[in-house]
């Protein structure tokens, strides 16, 4: 997550210190920066689709899927919905802060368990998670324009719980809440997702042992293994 690209001017030199790729083209170079300490960003080359493919982990593309499957997909394994909508393996492209603002959306806890839904619930979680990628993938593109996106963040101004803790929830007031587990952090809103209730600390270490990422990184790297 703290690496980006950049588009510079032709023959840029590779930055010091965050700098680890820079490809040359005609009319500019791009470059991969990794901020931090922690060096996770890797490189593969592959030839082919076939060479490709084996780097997808095979996640369903919510903006390609019907309804049934995604219920489907849903369904296949039994976790926090936290877990199940930013578990690559099952949903494609939603990371840490569209994971909020869709559960938000939906007026869902990211608590909940997936085979525990309604199907009225289920259809609330399909549509909230269309209507949320597809107004911030028209955000993003009108905000980049015809330029290289370089604003990259995970934080944004007009998102409704992710990022927000503390401040107050624009549908109902009440102010946003948290759970911060290793370098992440999920928000919700009590008054519209969980019934008010907070969880209490001792649910909350059992679940986030046993059911919730504590980074996509890790949890890629579990189910891999298994
Ligand atoms: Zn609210």
């Amino acid at each position: 997550m703290p690496a980006r690209f950049r588009w510079k001017p032709p023959q840029a030199p590779i930055p010091g210190k965050v700098g680890l790729l820079a490809l040359d083209f005609e009319h500019g170079t791009l470059v991969l920066t990794e901020a931090g300490t922690k060096r996770q960003a890797s490189l593969h080359v592959v030839a082919g689709r076939a060479g490709l493919a084996q780097h997808d982990p095979g996640g369903l593309e919510v903006l390609e899927a019907d309804p049934a499957a995604f219920e489907q997909t849903l369904r296949r394994e039994n976790h926090t919905l936290k877990r199940a909508l930013t578990d690559p393996h099952l949903f494609s492209g939603i990371g840490n802060a569209y994971s909020d603002e869709i559960l938000h959306a939906a007026r869902l806890s990211p608590f909940k368990q997936t085979r525990s839904l309604t199907d009225e619930q289920v259809r609330r979680l399909f549509e909230a998670t269309r209507g949320t990628l597809i107004e911030w993938t028209d955000r993003l593109r009108d905000e980049a324009g015809d330029q290289f996106p370089e604003k990259v963040t995970a934080f944004r101004e007009g998102m409704a719980v992710h990022g927000r803790y503390g401040r107050p929830c624009p549908d109902c007031g009440a102010p946003v809440q948290r759970v911060v587990y290793a370098d992440n952090e999920a928000n919700y809103c009590a008054v519209c997702q969980t019934g008010g209730r907070l969880l209490a600390d001792r649910a909350l270490s059992r679940l986030l042992r046993d059911d919730w990422p504590r980074t996509l990184d890790e949890l890629e790297r579990r189910r891999r293994g298994s």
